[in-house]
């Protein structure tokens, strides 16, 4: 049932960056443990 689905994100807790503390917006955060930001800052890093 999709509303068994929404009820299952809405309980998961906060997430935040492990790289710079910031809460993580539900909609992004599906995969990664760091944010939009320092998802950039770490490619240029890398790159
Ligand atoms: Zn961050």
């Amino acid at each position: 049932m999709v509303q068994s689905i929404l009820d299952f994100f809405r309980n998961l807790p906060d997430k935040y960056c492990v790289e710079c503390g910031e809460k993580i917006e539900e909609q992004f955060d599906c995969y990664s443990n760091t944010c939009c930001k320092c998802l950039h800052v770490k490619s240029h890093d890398e790159g």
